[in-house]
């Protein structure tokens, strides 16, 4: 296997040939905040607009899930540009999440909690105003309910439903601020269209998808 020697905030790492900066960091122990991001997608969405970084001899920041780890290059995830960025995305997601960690299954595995740990903000956005949607929440699933209103876009369960399983339950309806997350036809999930794999629910990022009740959701891993 070949691989590529870089630093990571003056961490010495190595690579695969060909491997985006984001995985080699994820790889080697260092935290780059994500959410579209997915293991083994072969092309990140790059849509969440999170994973920024610096590298030096290139002027802007990068998004760390799109650009492919090089031979010598210096990269800086703590740059004050790319966490003024991923800052600014960050805020806008939560500008429209239904923000209730108390009553949520994914509180304490959440990834969003962990990125606001990681960028020192808050969740609460304190400078837009929040529009929420009061989406229903489906579930029809004997299982696992679905919280649109905690729905990030991220696209991980797309993804995941349809390469992992060779299903395909889930999908993207409408644009702009309607877009969501949901199922063909925007049929209730119940047990006919899902095989009941919970992969979706491993990797979704935040308490979108949950276990019902007693089962305790797995620790977030895209
Ligand atoms: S999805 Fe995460 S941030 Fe949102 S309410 Fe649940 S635990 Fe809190
Ligand atoms: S349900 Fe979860 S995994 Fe699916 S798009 Fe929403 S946040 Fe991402």
């Amino acid at each position: 296997m070949k691989t590529v020697t870089l630093t990571i905030d003056g961490q010495k790492i190595s690579a695969r040939l060909g491997e985006k900066l984001l995985r080699a960091a994820l790889d080697n122990g260092i935290y780059i905040p994500n959410l579209c991001y997915i293991k083994d997608k072969p092309e990140s969405s790059a849509s969440c607009r999170l994973c920024w970084v610096e590298i030096e001899g290139i002027k802007e920041p990068v998004t760390s899930c799109t650009v492919v780890a090089a031979e010598g290059m210096a990269v800086n995830t703590r740059g004050e540009k790319s966490l003024a960025l991923a800052r600014a995305g960050f805020e806008l997601i939560m500008a429209s999440h239904a923000l209730d960690c108390a009553h949520c299954a994914a509180n304490g595995v959440c990834e969003l909690q962990k990125i606001a740990r990681h960028l020192k903000v808050s969740l609460k956005t304190k400078r837009l105003r929040l529009l929420t949607r009061e989406l229903p929440l489906d579930d029809s699933n004997p299982l696992f309910t679905y919280d649109p209103n905690k729905c990030v876009l991220c696209g991980r369960c797309i993804w995941a439903c349809r390469h992992d399983v060779q299903s395909g339950v889930f999908g993207f309806a409408h644009r702009g601020f309607d877009r969501v997350m949901t199922t063909f036809a925007d049929e209730p999930i119940g047990k006919d269209q899902c095989l009941d794999c919970h992969r979706c629910i491993e990797v979704c990022p935040t308490g979108a998808l949950a276990f019902k009740d007693s089962v305790k959701t797995p620790d977030k891993k895209g």
